[in-house]
């Protein structure tokens, strides 16, 4: 166990030596302007505080593990009112080496079940832990430039399950984008979302089957609008430049809902 981290729950301090390597690392946090980057450190530490990590299969988690997961789950959740609330329904954060192997059960229309397993670099479940693997964790450090990042995909999850379903629109406050109710506010992010994700698939449909020119995105983000959120949150908080080139719309959407206080 981790001098430093025991002695948070007096004082939460992360010291200075672990937290410029971690901002070294994932360039994106070292972007940040100087206030925000005071509130992440300040976050990342509550979140230490809080959160339980559990090595897979032997997997040692040090220091560095902790805080490299645990800087880039909090900015998504930087600016919301609420701050780390936003993660309550868990706790525990298991990491693997590598790839993660999850076995899938599912029951087909015939009533058959089939079971496999799926390598995935994390996953993350409603009232339950978010795993991630760490070799994926890692690659994000030099992966911006294609918007891809592992530990902002699964925590833009868990935002947009705390309403339940993993539907894309995560609970929005009352008034979003001058919405009257909160239906109204669902109704006013779809109707952003939904064509961005109509979209993307079809341009994903066309470079996979008539080589056309691949949309910038992961393309895992045209199995469902949940994935397709997951997918655009790492983009927008990884390479917020080319995103907004990209997908211009939902970067105003963005904004409204992870950034309410610049309106
Ligand atoms: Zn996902």
């Amino acid at each position: 166990m981790f001098s430093w981290l025991r002695s948070l729950r007096a004082g939460p301090r992360i010291p200075d030596a672990a937290w410029q390597a971690t901002l070294e690392r994932y360039r994106f946090l070292a972007e940040l302007p100087a206030p925000e980057a005071a509130r992440l450190r300040e976050l990342t530490a509550l979140f230490l505080r809080d959160k339980r990590f559990y090595g897979a299969k032997g997997f040692v988690i040090t220091d560095e593990v902790a805080l490299a997961i645990a800087a880039q789950a909090v900015l998504p959740v930087l600016h919301l009112r609420g701050g780390l609330t936003w993660y309550d329904d868990f706790v525990g954060i298991v990491v693997h080496a590598e790839e993660v192997v999850a076995r899938r059960r599912v029951t087909d229309p015939a009533q058959v079940v089939h079971e496999y397993d799926e390598v995935i670099a994390g996953e993350a479940m409603e009232n339950g832990p978010v795993t991630l693997s760490w070799k994926a964790v890692l690659d994000s450090g030099s992966t911006a430039g294609t918007g891809y990042n592992v530990v902002i995909h699964e925590f833009a999850h868990k935002i947009d399950m705390r309403d339940g379903a993993v539907d894309g629109c995560p609970p929005l406050p009352a008034g979003f984008a001058g919405a009257p109710s909160a239906n109204a506010a669902r109704a006013a992010w779809l109707a952003v979302l939904k064509p961005a994700y109509d979209d993307f698939r079809e341009q994903t449909i066309l470079a996979d089957r008539f080589g056309a020119e691949a949309p910038w995105l992961d393309d895992y983000g045209a199995v469902s609008i949940g994935e397709f959120f997951a997918v655009a949150c790492e983009a927008y908080f990884v390479n917020r430049q080319r995103f907004g080139a990209d997908f211009a719309p939902l970067l105003a959407l963005f904004d409204k809902f992870f950034k309410p206080r610049r309106g």
